[in-house]
Protein backbone atom coordinates (compact mmCIF):
# COMPACT_ATOMS: atom_id res chain seq x y z
CA UNK A 1 0.00 0.00 0.00
CA UNK A 2 1.47 3.45 -1.07
CA UNK A 3 1.43 6.05 1.80
CA UNK A 4 -0.14 9.31 0.70
CA UNK A 5 -0.25 12.83 2.20
CA UNK A 6 -2.66 15.39 1.38
CA UNK A 7 -2.57 18.97 1.32
CA UNK A 8 -5.21 21.14 0.71
CA UNK A 9 -5.43 25.32 0.97
CA UNK A 10 -6.05 28.37 -0.14
CA UNK A 11 -3.79 29.98 -2.61
CA UNK A 12 -0.33 31.14 -1.84
CA UNK A 13 -0.78 29.59 1.75
CA UNK A 14 2.50 28.03 0.99
CA UNK A 15 1.49 24.36 -0.09
CA UNK A 16 3.81 23.86 -2.77
CA UNK A 17 6.76 24.66 -0.82
CA UNK A 18 6.11 22.45 1.46
CA UNK A 19 4.73 19.61 -0.09
CA UNK A 20 8.56 19.95 -2.21
CA UNK A 21 10.15 19.79 0.65
CA UNK A 22 8.48 16.96 2.53
CA UNK A 23 8.08 14.59 -0.90
CA UNK A 24 11.89 15.30 -0.95
CA UNK A 25 12.76 14.49 2.64
CA UNK A 26 10.66 11.50 2.73
CA UNK A 27 11.52 10.43 -1.17
CA UNK A 28 8.23 10.47 -2.49
CA UNK A 29 6.18 11.88 -5.58
CA UNK A 30 5.16 15.20 -5.29
CA UNK A 31 1.83 15.92 -7.32
CA UNK A 32 0.97 19.10 -8.14
CA UNK A 33 -2.56 19.18 -8.94
CA UNK A 34 -3.24 22.68 -9.58
CA UNK A 35 -0.89 22.11 -12.58
CA UNK A 36 -3.48 19.63 -14.09
CA UNK A 37 -6.21 22.12 -13.60
CA UNK A 38 -4.36 24.66 -15.13
CA UNK A 39 -3.20 22.67 -17.92
CA UNK A 40 -6.82 22.26 -19.07
CA UNK A 41 -7.28 25.97 -18.63
CA UNK A 42 -4.30 26.41 -20.80
CA UNK A 43 -6.28 24.07 -23.23
CA UNK A 44 -9.19 26.00 -22.94
CA UNK A 45 -7.23 29.52 -23.38
CA UNK A 46 -5.50 28.20 -26.60
CA UNK A 47 -9.14 27.05 -28.19
CA UNK A 48 -10.33 30.46 -27.96
CA UNK A 49 -13.11 29.11 -25.04
CA UNK A 50 -15.09 31.37 -23.78
CA UNK A 51 -15.15 31.42 -19.65
CA UNK A 52 -19.18 31.41 -19.60
CA UNK A 53 -19.79 28.75 -22.04
CA UNK A 54 -19.96 25.90 -20.08
CA UNK A 55 -20.71 23.42 -22.16
CA UNK A 56 -17.22 23.95 -24.29
CA UNK A 57 -16.03 24.12 -21.42
CA UNK A 58 -17.13 20.63 -20.38
CA UNK A 59 -16.26 19.52 -24.40
CA UNK A 60 -12.89 20.64 -24.68
CA UNK A 61 -11.98 19.77 -21.42
CA UNK A 62 -13.01 15.89 -22.24
CA UNK A 63 -10.92 16.64 -25.15
CA UNK A 64 -7.38 17.50 -23.66
CA UNK A 65 -5.73 14.93 -22.93
CA UNK A 66 -3.64 15.69 -19.84
CA UNK A 67 -0.54 13.18 -17.97
CA UNK A 68 2.29 13.50 -15.42
CA UNK A 69 5.31 12.43 -16.15
CA UNK A 70 8.81 12.80 -13.70
CA UNK A 71 11.82 13.96 -15.45
CA UNK A 72 14.58 14.43 -12.99
CA UNK A 73 12.04 14.50 -9.71
CA UNK A 74 10.04 17.29 -11.76
CA UNK A 75 6.78 17.09 -12.18
CA UNK A 76 6.01 18.05 -15.90
CA UNK A 77 2.46 18.39 -16.81
CA UNK A 78 1.99 16.93 -20.84
CA UNK A 79 -1.35 18.29 -22.73
CA UNK A 80 -1.90 16.25 -26.08
CA UNK A 81 1.64 15.40 -25.53
CA UNK A 82 3.25 18.49 -25.41
CA UNK A 83 5.17 19.96 -22.13
CA UNK A 84 3.17 22.79 -21.26
CA UNK A 85 4.74 23.66 -18.03
CA UNK A 86 6.27 26.85 -18.68
CA UNK A 87 2.81 28.20 -18.94
CA UNK A 88 0.89 27.31 -16.19
CA UNK A 89 1.91 30.10 -13.69
CA UNK A 90 0.40 32.87 -15.92
CA UNK A 91 -2.03 34.59 -14.05
CA UNK A 92 -4.47 34.07 -16.92
CA UNK A 93 -4.16 30.54 -17.26
CA UNK A 94 -4.58 30.80 -12.89
CA UNK A 95 -8.06 32.65 -13.56
CA UNK A 96 -9.09 30.43 -16.27
CA UNK A 97 -7.79 27.36 -13.90
CA UNK A 98 -10.36 28.73 -10.87
CA UNK A 99 -13.09 29.29 -12.77
CA UNK A 100 -13.86 26.11 -15.22
CA UNK A 101 -12.57 24.24 -12.33
CA UNK A 102 -15.71 24.46 -10.89
CA UNK A 103 -17.54 22.15 -13.49
CA UNK A 104 -18.20 18.40 -12.16
CA UNK A 105 -16.87 17.00 -15.79
CA UNK A 106 -13.93 18.54 -15.30
CA UNK A 107 -13.46 18.12 -11.93
CA UNK A 108 -14.16 14.10 -12.64
CA UNK A 109 -11.31 13.69 -15.07
CA UNK A 110 -8.43 15.01 -12.78
CA UNK A 111 -9.90 13.42 -9.73
CA UNK A 112 -9.75 10.13 -11.78
CA UNK A 113 -5.96 10.69 -13.18
CA UNK A 114 -4.77 11.98 -9.34
CA UNK A 115 -6.15 8.93 -7.62
CA UNK A 116 -4.35 6.55 -9.95
CA UNK A 117 -1.16 8.36 -9.61
CA UNK A 118 -1.66 8.06 -5.46
CA UNK A 119 -2.75 4.44 -5.26
CA UNK A 120 0.30 3.75 -7.49
CA UNK A 121 3.42 5.23 -5.37
CA UNK A 122 3.80 7.52 -2.18
CA UNK A 123 2.38 10.98 -2.75
CA UNK A 124 2.15 14.36 -1.23
CA UNK A 125 -0.66 15.56 -3.22
CA UNK A 126 -1.56 19.51 -2.97
CA UNK A 127 -4.96 20.97 -4.25
CA UNK A 128 -8.10 21.82 -2.54
CA UNK A 129 -10.38 19.01 -2.22
CA UNK A 130 -7.22 16.03 -1.92
CA UNK A 131 -7.72 15.22 1.94
CA UNK A 132 -11.98 15.63 1.01
CA UNK A 133 -12.72 14.44 -2.16
CA UNK A 134 -9.83 12.78 -3.94
CA UNK A 135 -8.27 10.86 -1.16
CA UNK A 136 -10.36 10.41 1.54
CA UNK A 137 -8.11 7.78 3.06
CA UNK A 138 -5.01 9.46 3.01
CA UNK A 139 -2.43 8.47 5.84
CA UNK A 140 -1.95 12.05 6.80
CA UNK A 141 -4.72 15.39 5.67
CA UNK A 142 -2.72 19.07 6.31
CA UNK A 143 -4.88 22.17 5.97
CA UNK A 144 -2.17 24.88 5.18
CA UNK A 145 -3.91 28.41 5.36
CA UNK A 146 -2.43 31.94 5.86
CA UNK A 147 -4.18 35.44 6.22
CA UNK A 148 -5.12 36.88 3.01
CA UNK A 149 -2.55 39.78 3.74
CA UNK A 150 -0.05 37.41 4.25
CA UNK A 151 -0.78 35.65 1.03
CA UNK A 152 -0.80 38.82 -0.92
CA UNK A 153 2.35 39.97 0.40
CA UNK A 154 3.87 36.43 -0.55
CA UNK A 155 2.66 36.56 -3.88
CA UNK A 156 4.17 40.14 -4.29
CA UNK A 157 7.47 39.32 -3.08
CA UNK A 158 7.23 36.46 -5.42
CA UNK A 159 6.75 38.75 -8.56
CA UNK A 160 9.13 41.72 -7.32
CA UNK A 161 11.87 39.29 -7.29
CA UNK A 162 11.57 38.03 -10.39
CA UNK A 163 11.96 41.96 -11.31
CA UNK A 164 7.93 42.47 -12.22
CA UNK A 165 5.96 45.89 -10.78
CA UNK A 166 2.65 44.03 -8.79
CA UNK A 167 0.22 45.80 -7.51
CA UNK A 168 -0.91 44.56 -3.83
CA UNK A 169 -4.31 45.34 -3.53
CA UNK A 170 -5.17 44.25 -6.99
CA UNK A 171 -3.31 40.90 -5.76
CA UNK A 172 -5.37 40.90 -2.50
CA UNK A 173 -8.88 40.92 -4.54
CA UNK A 174 -7.55 38.29 -6.85
CA UNK A 175 -6.96 36.34 -4.17
CA UNK A 176 -9.61 37.15 -1.84
CA UNK A 177 -11.97 36.24 -4.60
CA UNK A 178 -10.29 33.31 -6.01
CA UNK A 179 -11.05 31.91 -2.00
CA UNK A 180 -14.57 32.91 -2.38
CA UNK A 181 -15.01 30.57 -5.50
CA UNK A 182 -12.86 28.23 -4.62
CA UNK A 183 -14.97 27.76 -1.29
CA UNK A 184 -18.57 28.27 -2.25
CA UNK A 185 -18.47 26.05 -5.43
CA UNK A 186 -20.90 23.55 -5.46
CA UNK A 187 -18.65 20.31 -6.78
CA UNK A 188 -15.82 19.54 -4.12
CA UNK A 189 -15.21 22.97 -2.56
CA UNK A 190 -12.17 23.87 -0.93
CA UNK A 191 -13.03 22.79 3.27
CA UNK A 192 -11.05 21.47 5.87
CA UNK A 193 -11.47 17.96 6.29
CA UNK A 194 -12.55 16.85 9.78
CA UNK A 195 -9.56 14.42 10.30
CA UNK A 196 -7.09 16.86 9.01
CA UNK A 197 -4.75 18.95 10.69
CA UNK A 198 -4.55 22.39 10.63
CA UNK A 199 -1.63 24.66 10.40
CA UNK A 200 -1.58 28.70 10.09
CA UNK A 201 1.14 29.51 8.27
CA UNK A 202 0.55 33.74 9.00
CA UNK A 203 3.88 33.76 11.35
CA UNK A 204 5.84 30.63 10.81
CA UNK A 205 8.96 30.34 8.46
CA UNK A 206 8.63 27.85 5.43
CA UNK A 207 11.21 25.51 7.62
CA UNK A 208 8.99 25.70 10.87
CA UNK A 209 6.40 24.56 8.60
CA UNK A 210 8.07 21.60 6.77
CA UNK A 211 9.22 20.27 10.18
CA UNK A 212 5.93 20.65 11.87
CA UNK A 213 4.23 18.64 8.79
CA UNK A 214 7.29 15.68 9.35
CA UNK A 215 6.59 15.28 13.14
CA UNK A 216 2.93 14.28 12.04
CA UNK A 217 4.38 11.73 9.47
CA UNK A 218 4.21 7.96 11.25
O1 LIG B 1 -3.08 25.72 -6.75
P1 LIG B 1 -3.20 26.50 -8.03
O2 LIG B 1 -3.26 27.98 -7.85
O3 LIG B 1 -2.17 26.09 -9.04
O4 LIG B 1 -4.62 26.05 -8.65
C1 LIG B 1 -5.22 26.73 -9.72
C2 LIG B 1 -6.73 26.65 -9.57
O5 LIG B 1 -7.15 25.30 -9.76
C3 LIG B 1 -7.23 27.04 -8.17
O6 LIG B 1 -7.59 28.40 -8.08
C4 LIG B 1 -8.44 26.15 -7.96
O7 LIG B 1 -9.61 26.79 -8.36
C5 LIG B 1 -8.21 24.98 -8.88
N1 LIG B 1 -7.88 23.75 -8.16
C6 LIG B 1 -8.92 22.96 -7.74
N2 LIG B 1 -8.69 21.76 -7.13
C7 LIG B 1 -7.43 21.35 -6.91
C8 LIG B 1 -6.34 22.16 -7.31
C9 LIG B 1 -6.61 23.37 -7.93
O8 LIG B 1 -10.07 23.32 -7.92
N3 LIG B 1 -7.25 20.15 -6.35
Amino acid sequence: MSYNIAIDGPAGAGKSTIAKIVAKEKGFIYVDTGAMYRAIAYHLLQNHVDVEDVERICEEAQKADVSIRYIDGEQVVLLNGENVNAYLRQEEVGNMASASSVHAKVREKMTELQRKLAAEQDVVMDGRDIGTVVLPNADLKIFLTASVEERAKRRFDELKAKGENPDLSAIEKDIAERDHRDMTREVAPLKQAEDAVLVDTTSMTIQEVADKIMSYIK
